[in-house]
């Protein structure tokens, strides 16, 4: 018996979760443009010793499994860190490790509460999950309000410093007291960690449930290879690879991210003093244009702009993409802008200064 398409399309709606009805795919473009500016990776490129090791790579590598749950990385990742390799849950991109914490944590129908504007996948994971996202406002200051968040009782909080669409970062004091005070998980999202603000991997410590994430796919320069990871007490990292399952990291990411982490580490840091440089210079360039932008911990800038979406097609018509980020909770419209080799914002600003004219 062949089924007609409508009624294949009938079955599909009836059978699919009603909660996934208004979640649509993830869609950025991927068609080329001559300069990308807006998906915050590493613009300098990919570190030499991660190259080297994926164009050396032997059949095995390939052919065979990797080992499951990455135990080489959790071990590099934890001499990085200063942790042990039991505290470590690396994942497909820290999307992953998000992902698999609210699975492990989350039950059907429970919120889980995150700042608004913060990282727009985690409304999506927290309802793939069947959870229920509870978004606060940002504080005037672009701060976070610890009481309204701990009032909701949410049995996860998500926090991301520096936070991404606004660059801003937490203080340790904020953190501290939601870690302190929250009935259930805290999540804290460090994806940009290494361009600026406080460090909190010590709280994975703290004998409450906390998972810091953190990730390779910016400042290292491994998006394309999608490796992430968690930091937590042992007990938490193993529900958390439970939720995760086994295998999802590649055996040639693991080796290339090991590389990394053994021979590239001052690569790394001198694309970060960069990063720093060009973070502040790039502001300056833009007030003396007349766009303030947000203070930023992170390798990118927001700036907030009338009509962001008319801008920023602007922009791609003169070969520049931005992120344009429409209706910002508190903010506004606003393009975000990742912060690269000087040469990368100067064909940027000369860009902008064409599509204002
Ligand atoms: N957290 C934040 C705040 C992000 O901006 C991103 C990527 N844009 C991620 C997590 C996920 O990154 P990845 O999966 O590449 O580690």
């Amino acid at each position: 018996m062949t089924a007609n398409a409508d009624q294949v399309v009938d079955s599909i709606a009836a059978l699919s979760r009603a909660s996934y009805r208004d979640i649509t795919l993830y869609s950025v473009p991927r068609d080329d443009v001559a300069l990308d500016l807006s998906d915050n990776t590493n613009l300098w490129g990919a570190p030499p010793a991660a190259l080297r090791v994926i164009a050396s790579a032997r059949a095995e590598t390939i052919s065979r499994y990797p080992v499951a749950y990455e135990p080489s990385l959790a071990a590099a990742l934890a001499d990085y860190l200063g942790v042990s390799a039991d505290m470590i849950a690396c994942g497909c991109g820290s999307d992953d490790v998000l992902d698999s914490a609210i699975r492990a944590f989350g039950r059907q129908g429970e919120m889980l509460c995150l700042p608004d504007p913060s990282f727009s996948m985690i409304p999506v994971f927290t309802r793939t999950n069947g959870m229920v996202p509870v978004a606060m406002a940002l504080t005037p200051g672009l701060g976070i309000d610890v009481d309204a968040i701990l009032e909701t009782g949410a049995r996860i909080i998500y926090l991301c410093t520096p936070n991404n669409p606004t660059g801003g970062a937490l203080s340790r004091a904020t953190v501290e007291e939601i870690v302190e005070r929250a009935p259930g998980l805290v999540m804290i999202d460090q994806a940009y960690v290494e361009f600026g603000g406080d460090d909190f991997i010590d709280l994975a410590r703290s004998g409450r449930p906390v998972i810091v994430t953190r990730t390779m796919s910016k400042a290292f320069g491994l998006a394309g290879l999608r490796v992430g990871y968690g930091v937590g007490a042992p007990e938490l990292i193993t529900e958390v690879l439970k939720a995760r399952g086994p295998y999802k990291v590649s055996s040639i990411a693991e080796r290339a991210a090991i590389a990394t982490l053994k021979d590239d580490r001052a690569w790394v840091s001198e694309r970060i003093e960069e990063v720093v440089a060009n973070r502040s210079r790039l502001r300056a360039e833009l007030e003396t244009r007349g766009i303030d932008t947000l203070e930023s911990a992170a390798n990118f800038v927001l700036a907030p702009v009338n009509e962001c979406v008319a801008l920023a097609g602007r922009l791609e018509q003169l070969g520049v993409r931005v992120r344009a980020m429409p209706w910002l909770r508190g903010i506004g419209d606003a393009i975000r802008v990742a912060v690269g080799p000087w040469e990368m914002m100067r064909r940027f600003l000369d860009a902008l200064e064409e599509a204002t004219r």
